[in-house]
């Protein structure tokens, strides 16, 4: 066994978790990342050496968009071989979107990306920010047979460690933010840090780390509701270059079963545009031919999400078509779990 410590790479991106208040506004604004370190002494007392980069011009994660998930995945990319592990601060609001699709850009990863953030600015007399950050570079930084205990991308809060593909943002209040409702937590932190071996995950391959920039957006999301109009889903299903349609259903993966609903997804399928049935439910999945209300979406050709979260359907849609998927290939590729997002 080698003594060598651990080395991590803390990429900060921006978020609560490196915010100051302005004094005259009192609204929350990024500051210099360095500040955040010597906010933090403990951080020389953690068993690992600890390297750090910051995006040029850290964001409030709700401006970030896959040319920010590019940014953040070159960076893993270029220090992929120097590093055990990497902890990447990330606002809260969309920090979910980001661990998924970095679930499928970052492919045969064999080291631990962990997402963690804050709810209150490090500054803050009742931070949270302090052991979020604390617990999850030990995360990043455990070790068995010299090599990293935790292979995937996931996402550490409020003594909590999720896969990030199944995590969603549930509080804009509580410590408590995120949580998982279709798979276990992989690591819990209370007086030791218990780590859910059996739910971690391992690449079955040993293919070399690989990176995917290629991520497509033409896609939309449509949140059925009781009276959603034949004239809104008609313009969505109109918009140029449109290729997928996550569709948020009912219960079970459910929907309306009037004609005019029917017909027009059923046209948008012929023309190939992909229509993926994601459930408006946090936990539990789409069954299609459950109900008969979900017959004859079954019927038409709608691709089952099963029990993906919105978040990680959009990172998959956008991988998956900026890969060039064949349209026949479609429906099994994406029914198919990548990266332990969906049972
Ligand atoms: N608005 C902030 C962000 O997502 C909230 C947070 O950091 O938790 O960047």
């Amino acid at each position: 066994m080698s003594n060598k410590k651990p080395n991590i790479l803390l990429v900060y991106t921006g978020g609560t978790i490196g915010m100051v208040k302005d004094f005259k506004t009192g609204t929350l604004k990024t500051f210099n990342f360095n500040n955040l370190l010597k906010r933090i002494p403990e951080l020389e007392l953690l068993d690992c050496d600890i390297n750090t980069v910051s995006l040029e011009e850290p964001i409030d994660s709700s401006n970030i968009n896959p040319t920010y998930w590019v940014k953040i995945s070159e960076i893993i990319e270029q220090h992929y071989d120097y590093f055990d592990g990497f902890v990447v601060l990330h606002g809260s609001d969309t920090m979910s979107y980001t661990a998924s699709a970095l679930s499928f850009m970052l492919e045969n990863l064999k080291k631990p990306v962990v997402f963690t953030g804050a709810q209150l600015p490090i500054g803050d007399l009742r931070t949270d920010a302090r052991e979020n950050l604390i617990t999850s570079i030990q995360v990043a930084s455990l070790q068995e047979n010299d090599a990293p205990l935790i292979q995937e991308v996931c996402l550490y809060f409020e003594n909590k460690l999720y896969r990030g593909n199944r995590t969603t943002k549930i509080n804009a209040e509580n410590f408590q933010a995120f949580k998982s409702f279709n798979y276990p937590e992989l690591a819990e932190s209370g007086v030791h840090l218990k780590v859910n071996e059996k739910y971690l995950w391992r690449s079955k391959t040993d293919a070399p780390f690989k990176l995917h920039k290629n991520l497509d957006t033409n896609i939309a999301l449509i949140k059925l509701y009781p009276g959603i109009s034949e004239a809104v889903i008609s313009s969505i299903l109109k918009t140029p270059n449109l290729k997928a349609v996550i569709l948020e259903t009912f219960g079970a993966g459910n929907s309306s079963t009037a004609s005019w609903f029917i017909n027009l997804l059923s046209t948008a399928i012929e023309n190939g545009i992909h229509i993926i049935n994601v459930t408006q439910c946090l936990g539990g999945s789409v069954i299609m031919g459950h109900y008969e209300t979900s017959n004859q979406l079954k019927r038409i050709g709608v691709i089952s999400g099963n029990d993906i979260t919105t978040e990680a359907a959009l990172g998959k849609l956008m991988f998956l078509l900026g890969k060039d998927v064949s349209d026949n290939q479609f429906k099994m590729r994406f029914e198919t779990p990548i990266c332990g997002e969906l049972t």
